[in-house]
């Protein structure tokens, strides 16, 4: 279901791929991104919006899902795209990472973990069969095997036990049974532990599966030990699967995994930052509620596309933030995730015209980095 169908080319070619993947309810172009849509809705948009943006695959979340509505209403609702309205690509995560960070008392077992609801408390059990069955109800075009993804810093014995049930629950997963032409991918575990990285990449690629993701990324760990741990395991994976990068990142990150041979991202920072009044743009963050877009007449970003940049002025989204008006967050929503996939329009014409590498290093250098991963760069003293 996967073609590759290009290789960047031209001077300092990157890893960068051009690919395209067949899926139950459509076709995906790669590199691409993909709108969170944790509860079964991308925060403030609606379907008929994220097909006029261009989204070409949203995601769900199984641990939210499973517990709010539940998969019995799921079910009787005929799946996701019916539930939500949404007639394209979904992608589910397995519902892993959230136990691991949402739920409170965990208990790790051999078949699974044990864990309370985040939001009454009460005991549930989340294993490769629970994950996998709670996926065949949503339906989704491309389920995620669950993994397990221990904090930044475990130490390595904590690393290597999540590596090997990590592999261990994905052969487990494969076993299950799946919705109509769903694809299974698995997730490469290891932290920032290079030989943990490649053998986690190397046992999954061994058992088969549709794509596979680095997962374990953008847990606290700095930006270049993230790059580091999508290098470990890259070359281990083959070249006519996809490869999707989880949570992650901002744009010149995204530019920089692509770079990497990574052919899909997902990120809740263009719908989340919306939320508190910040806009993407080409040449960093904006934020909208500054003094300075008071009297702005011009858009969130020039030469932007999105209804809210052709409509409307800073001056006017700026006003509607200050007064509390739901109507802002929309707008803010639309840009941003215009923006993310616009960017993904252009990756895609820059590897095929073969210009990518330059492509990414001048959006790298016209991009002002958020405080963060400027921080984060002092620290690794570069
Ligand atoms: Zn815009």
């Amino acid at each position: 279901m996967f073609t590759l169908l290009q290789t960047d080319t031209g001077p300092n070619a990157t890893r960068a791929r051009r690919g395209r993947l067949q899926t139950t309810h459509g076709t995906i172009e790669t590199p691409i991104f993909m709108p969170v849509g944790t509860q079964g809705t991308v925060k403030a948009l609606d379907p008929r919006e994220l097909r006029e943006l261009e989204a070409q695959i949203i995601l769900g979340n199984t641990y939210h899902l499973s517990l709010r509505p539940g998969m019995e209403i799921m079910e009787r609702m005929g799946g996701l795209h019916r539930f939500m309205g949404w007639d394209g690509p979904i992608l589910t995560d397995s519902g892993g990472f959230q136990v691991f960070s949402l739920a409170k008392i965990r208990k790790i077992q051999e078949h699974g973990v044990a864990f309370q609801s985040h939001i009454d408390g009460s005991p549930l059990f989340l294993g490769p069969k629970e994950a996998m069955e709670i996926q065949r109800i949503i339906g989704s075009d491309i389920a995620m095997v669950l993994d397990e993804c221990p904090p930044h810093a475990a130490p390595e014995k904590q690393l290597r036990e999540a590596v090997d049930r990590t592999v261990r629950w994905a052969a487990e997963c494969l076993k299950q049974p799946r919705a109509e032409g769903q694809l299974y991918f698995g997730i490469a575990q290891g932290g920032t532990h290079k030989a943990l990285r490649e053998e986690c990449a190397q046992r999954l690629v061994d058992l088969n599966f549709d794509g596979y993701a680095i997962g374990g990324v953008s847990v606290g760990e700095t930006e270049a030990e993230m790059y580091e741990a999508v290098e470990y395991a890259e070359p281990h994976l083959p070249a006519d699967k996809p490869r999707y990068a989880m949570g992650l990142g901002t744009p010149p990150q995204l530019l920089e995994l692509v770079a990497r041979g990574v052919d899909m991202f997902d990120c809740v920072l263009p719908t989340r930052i919306a939320r508190n009044g910040t806009a993407f743009t080409r040449q960093g963050a904006l934020t909208i509620k500054a003094s300075y877009n008071k009297d702005n007449e011009g858009p969130i970003e020039e030469g932007c596309d999105c209804y809210a940049c052709r409509k409307f002025s800073r001056a006017y989204i700026r006003h509607l933030f200050h007064a509390q008006e739901i109507l802002s967050l929309r707008l803010l929503t639309i840009h941003n995730v215009r923006m993310y996939l616009r960017l993904m329009n252009d990756v895609r014409s820059h590897i095929e015209a073969g210009t990518f590498a330059e492509f990414r290093k001048e959006f790298v250098a016209g991009y002002v980095p958020s405080e963060k991963v400027r921080e984060d760069r002092e620290k690794a003293g570069e």
